[in-house]
């Protein structure tokens, strides 16, 4: 099965590629602020309209949040992925390796920023809450490390995040509160009825 990208979201993949190539070459971990800057009003954009995300790639896991393949640059620079949160589901405290973004397409979800040392984590600022349309921008040389959670605890949220890599392939850490840093590879929740979209029919 072969799906191809809806014109809104082959639009965002386009103009992505468009201001990659025009900072390239830079380092995943150490993106330009003006890129991400660039790319995270693109990523507004495509999370404004909540028309083109299909029924496959918005379905919450019973017991933990998901997280489908929407979209991997053949070069990999790039991947585009639907996260769905069932409702109070959330991620452990974990960093990302590479440039990130991260756009609510519905519902909402709690952020919390936190740093690592060798003391292990705590948590840097307040919770902050992010609402349909808004974007976060994330570089690791800034500091990445964050817990994310769906804000309702009756209904799923929906976020469509972008990642300077193959997210699901990334090897990265978790930080359990308390106890040593964990590897951590992601995955993804895609079956044979959601494969990741393509921009033309191969
Ligand atoms: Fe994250």
């Amino acid at each position: 099965m072969q799906r191809l990208a809806p014109p809104r979201l082959a639009d965002f993949v386009r103009r992505l590629e468009g201001h990659i190539e025009a900072f390239a070459p830079f380092d995943a971990a150490a993106p330009p602020a003006e890129f991400l800057n660039r790319a995270g009003k693109d990523l507004a954009h495509l999370v404004a309209a909540d028309d083109w995300l299909p029924a496959a790639d918005r379905v919450a896991g019973e017991e933990h949040y998901r997280q489908y393949l929407l979209y991997l640059d053949p070069e990999e620079r790039f991947s585009v992925v639907s996260f769905v949160w069932g409702p109070g589901q959330k991620t452990p405290v974990h960093d990302h390796q590479v440039w990130g973004m991260v756009g609510v397409l519905q519902g909402a979800e709690r952020c919390q920023s936190y740093h690592a040392d060798a003391e292990g984590v705590r948590s840097i600022g307040g919770e902050r809450r992010l609402t349909v349309g808004e974007v976060e921008l994330l570089s690791p040389e800034q500091g990445d490390i964050h817990r994310v959670e769906n804000a309702f605890d009756d209904r799923d949220s929906i976020s469509i995040h972008v990642y300077g890599a193959d997210i699901g392939r990334v090897r990265r850490w978790v930080f359990p509160l308390g106890q040593p840093k964990k590897p951590f590879i992601s995955g993804y929740g895609n079956g044979p009825g959601n494969p990741p979209f393509l921009l033309k029919a191969s």
